[in-house]
């Protein structure tokens, strides 16, 4: 097993003038971004950090953000990953958890973390202008300064990737508090390597373009984006933000062949108007994961674009990816399709978590494999919990069919249970993305003195369509057991999201429970 910047360090070897990063027009080729790479690792040396230490990196996806990341963890440190949405209370409990030494910022946010620093041990704060102009405030250092600290005197680290942490991944947080997954080398290679395997007959080496939008900082951005791209010599367009018009015309004028995104993009995509005049269908494939992808949503957003979904699963405590429809043989809509390659799977009975329960029924799906974590940082009974004789316990509730595809169902923590049924959230959102003025729907469990919980919908109509409470719910209870249906709708005008584009159930939750 190899670590990351090794794998940096051969495709540049081998590929030195392809491009390997491309931000509003400015490239970037494999041996600049190395060059770059060993310059941040041997200024982060000079500067007293070691193996072991932390590096937090809070930025959108920008080139500072693979030159940081890799840089880090050629000087043997832990890249800890911070999203960029996060409040001073947020970051103040990632760098006092993580015990982050060193954070690279972006400019806008230098003041949100200038004032917690105190709060923490962290020395080195890095600032990455994103801005065309000088900002007023004066940073700490700025990052190109802070590339020539070293003057590119690194001195290599020895890696062990079984045993030593690349990552510390912290979990998004949808479920409940925010718990830093530890991968090592070796399990981020890994997933890198069956992604490859797995998308081999369809992946060409150093000529093809990905298009990089979902953020960098979660985990699916990092592994099917940077550092599948690097792995594969190939160049990643990376885009800051979700901006409609602009992925459209980056489409457009750079026709990526790969675009991994989360449903809500795809969406968005969907419902523009003029979707078809962009020249989609040249991306092969669209990788779906983070959240499930309403079966409805995939049929429009193919037929409209011409271009292909492919829906894969995973998490951050799987580096993250352990199962996806297969690129060529059949695909089955709303399955996330069959385990990557080395990855074992089951699915077990939800209360004792032991036995394995037929194909068809619902279990919890448990995970073995290459990808799988070492466990949480500093959690040791969540990680006892979660990680059973070698088997990760992911908390969704799933059922296999007979041919080994697995169906998300749901989340065990968003369960709704009302009069003693078992009700899946997700099963009542297949419906209501079938009607026609449905643009998104959540399912929430309500407190109810009565059933325990009722179902809420809440929803997003469709631009220029009109629907009522009473015209949703006579739709579901044609489509729906009565148990399912919701008691109330409620509508917005959007619903609060990840910085990936999940749905935030909790956040829903939490707002009813003020009210
Ligand atoms: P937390 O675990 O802290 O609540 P999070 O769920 O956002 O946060 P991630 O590791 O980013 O943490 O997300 C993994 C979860 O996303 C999976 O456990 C699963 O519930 C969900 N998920 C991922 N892909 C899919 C998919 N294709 N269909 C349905 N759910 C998915």
């Amino acid at each position: 097993s190899k670590s990351m910047p090794e794998i940096l360090q051969e495709v540049t070897a081998m590929y030195p003038h392809n491009i390997a990063l491309s931000f509003y027009g400015r490239k970037m080729t494999y041996g600049e971004l190395q060059k770059a790479v060993y310059g941040f690792a041997a200024s982060l040396q000079k500067n007293g950090v070691q193996k072991g230490d932390r590096v937090a990196i809070m930025l959108p996806n920008c080139p500072q953000y693979v030159i940081a990341y890799y840089g880090a963890l050629a000087a043997g440190a832990i890249v800890t990953q911070v999203n960029p949405m996060l409040v001073e209370r947020e970051i103040e409990h990632i760098l006092n958890d993580s015990g982050a030494e060193a954070l690279v910022v972006f400019d806008a946010l230098y003041p949100r973390v200038k004032s917690v620093q105190g709060n923490t041990k962290m020395k080195n704060l890095i600032v990455v202008s994103l801005q065309p102009t000088e900002s007023e405030f004066s940073p700490d250092k700025k990052f190109d300064a802070f590339l020539q600290e070293g003057k590119g005197q690194f001195s290599p680290v020895n890696i062990e990737p079984e045993h030593d942490i690349a990552v510390l991944q912290y979990t998004g947080g949808t479920t409940g508090r925010s718990k830093g997954a530890m991968l090592t080398h070796r399990n981020i290679l890994a997933n890198v390597i069956q992604s490859y395997e797995f998308f081999k007959e369809r992946t060409k080496i150093g000529q093809e373009k990905y298009l990089t939008v979902i953020p960098l900082f979660h985990v699916f951005g990092m592994t099917a984006c940077m550092n599948f791209a690097i792995y594969t010599a190939n160049e990643s367009i990376l885009l800051p933000r979700f901006d409609l018009e602009e992925v459209l015309n980056t489409i457009k004028n750079e026709q990526p062949t790969v675009f991994p995104g989360v449903p809500t993009m795809y969406v968005a995509i969907t419902n523009h108007p003029r979707a078809e005049e962009y020249g989609i269908d040249s991306i092969e494939t669209c990788n779906s994961g983070s959240a499930p992808m309403p079966v409805e949503l995939l049929r429009d957003f193919e037929r409209k674009t011409g271009a292909k979904i492919l829906e894969g699963y995973g998490l951050s405590e799987a580096s993250p990816v352990t199962h996806c429809n297969p690129p060529f043989s059949e695909r089955k809509p709303g399955s996330v399709g069959i385990g990557y390659p080395s990855t074992e799977y089951k699915v077990v009975d939800l209360a004792t978590g032991s036995k394995e329960v037929p194909a068809g029924e619902l279990g919890e799906v448990i995970i073995k494999g290459p990808q799988i974590m070492k466990g949480y940082w500093n959690m040791p009974e969540e990680t006892a919990n979660t990680l059973r004789d070698g088997w990760l316990y992911t908390g969704d509730i799933a059922r296999m069919d007979e041919d080994g595809f697995l169906y998300i169902v749901d989340r065990k923590k968003d369960l709704i249970i009302a009069s003693g049924y078992n009700i899946y959230p997700r099963d009542i959102e297949e419906v209501l993305y079938e009607h026609p003025a449905v643009q998104e729907a959540v399912v929430i469990g309500v407190p109810d003195a009565y059933r325990g919980e009722t179902v809420k919908a809440v929803l997003v109509l469709k631009a220029g369509k009109t629907a009522s409470e009473e015209d949703i719910i006579s739709y579901c209870k044609q489509n729906l057991a009565a148990y399912k249906v919701p008691a109330v709708v409620d509508f917005r005008d959007e619903l609060p999201k990840t910085n990936v584009g999940k749905i935030l159930r909790r956040a829903l939750r939490e707002e009813l429970r003020k009210n």
